[in-house]
């Protein structure tokens, strides 16, 4: 059956257990598994780090939601990323979006130069760029799109359309819009990364990742499989079972947490203390026509927005916030907010006056409350 995606979340992978029928999976804890007499292993499993019947569950959930070919499930988004980096070779050329999650930029500036790639990063949103960036000799290009923190948007089809002519393969960094918006792989991308951490598992309450490659990217998917297994940087089994029990829940959580944020974005918009807001959702939005067609179903739970008044003024934005929790990560039924620039530390190319939201599933109104009594008008003088 050609299942639709909300349908997908609630079943892939939930089969009731064969032996008990019982409709939620268990958990299997267990490190290692015991073989028969004759040395033959009941299952496929052998020990926790190679597979687990959770994280096997997970993976197996991941590739069903993103319509992929193959996923693997690892214990951070950071882990996933790195995995990806480390399937490549010496000497390869990498071109990332220049707006992408700190973390990436991170990676690959502190140890990926090291793995001796040729890194560069480019504002791959604009079609622009492309010819003078993605050339031929290049083996990987990453995006990110919505992009963290400021909420670009690539055209996945026409980019991969451009790499794949040059020889690259595409990376997609998913986790804004998640398979519940966005199916990167069906738009020409060949491998999808997620942080698990956030929107999939939902609540806050684990810290993981996954790969998810479509059927044209086979040969590198299985060198990150190895690095999976063999350097072992896994989710436990109750954080594959958490996170699968979060991906139940992930049509109710996006549509909500898309609702609120479009809301708290138009507001935002015409508030006097706000001198731009980043959500592609709104028509003003240089790539709102772009995500219209590249993203279903609403255009996420990320935004982020630049106070007037400075670095100063956002910052002190953020303190008075009294429902809003000021904290990193994102996805979670809470919102949260943060100063990027900031938490992203020197040479951060993220504008000092912005604040990202992470907009949970509240009551809108409640969280309008709270932004607007922040951005009251003695919050967001300058201070001379
Ligand atoms: N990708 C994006 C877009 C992120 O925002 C993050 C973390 O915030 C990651 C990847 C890394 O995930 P993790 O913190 O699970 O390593």
């Amino acid at each position: 059956m050609n299942l639709r995606n909300a349908t997908l979340a609630v079943h892939a992978a939930q089969n009731p257990a064969p032996d008990t029928g019982a409709t939620t999976p268990s958990i299997h804890l267990a490190s290692t598994f015991a073989r028969d007499p004759d040395g033959e292993l009941p299952s496929r499993h052998l020990y926790s780090r190679i597979s687990n019947p959770n994280r096997d569950q997970l993976e197996e959930a991941l590739r069903l939601l993103e319509g992929g070919a193959d996923a693997a499930a690892f214990a951070s988004g950071c882990a996933a990323i790195t995995a990806i980096f480390q399937a490549l070779k010496p000497g390869d050329r990498v071109v990332c979006n220049s707006d992408c999650y700190s973390g990436t930029r991170e990676i690959l500036n502190d140890l990926m130069l090291n793995w001796g790639l040729e890194i560069r990063f480019a504002d791959l949103w604009e079609p622009d760029f492309w010819d003078s960036e993605i050339v031929r000799g290049t083996r990987l290009v990453w995006i990110e799109t919505p992009s963290n923190p400021q909420m670009r948007i690539t055209d996945i089809s026409r980019l991969a359309s451009r790499a794949h002519d040059m020889g690259a393969i595409v990376v997609c960094d998913g986790t804004f819009a998640t398979p519940f918006l966005q199916k990167p792989l069906a738009l020409g991308a060949d491998l999808v990364v997620h942080a698990t951490t956030k929107y999939l598992s939902g609540h806050g309450d684990m810290v993981g990742g996954a790969v998810v490659a479509g059927s044209g990217a086979t040969e590198l998917f299985a060198r990150i499989r190895k690095i999976q297994v063999h350097s072992g940087a896994v989710p436990s089994p109750f954080d594959s079972w958490l996170t699968l029990r979060g991906v139940r829940t992930l049509p109710l959580r996006m549509k909500a947490h898309c609702a609120n944020a479009l809301e708290i974005a138009r507001r935002l918009e015409s508030h006097p203390s706000v001198a731009a807001v980043h959500y592609p959702g709104l028509a003003s939005h240089p790539g709102h026509e772009l995500a219209t067609v590249q993203m279903a179903g609403g255009f996420g739970g990320m935004l982020s927005f630049q106070v007037r008044g400075g670095e100063d003024a956002a910052a002190r934005v953020a303190g008075a916030c009294q429902l809003i929790l000021r904290a990193t990560s994102l996805g979670g039924l809470e919102t949260l907010i943060e100063h990027r620039a900031r938490i992203e530390g020197p040479g951060s190319p993220t504008p000092r006056d912005l604040l990202r939201l992470s907009v949970g599933v509240e009551d809108v109104e409640d969280l309008w409350d709270d932004l607007e009594q922040a951005l009251r008008p003695e919050t967001c003088r300058t201070l001379r």
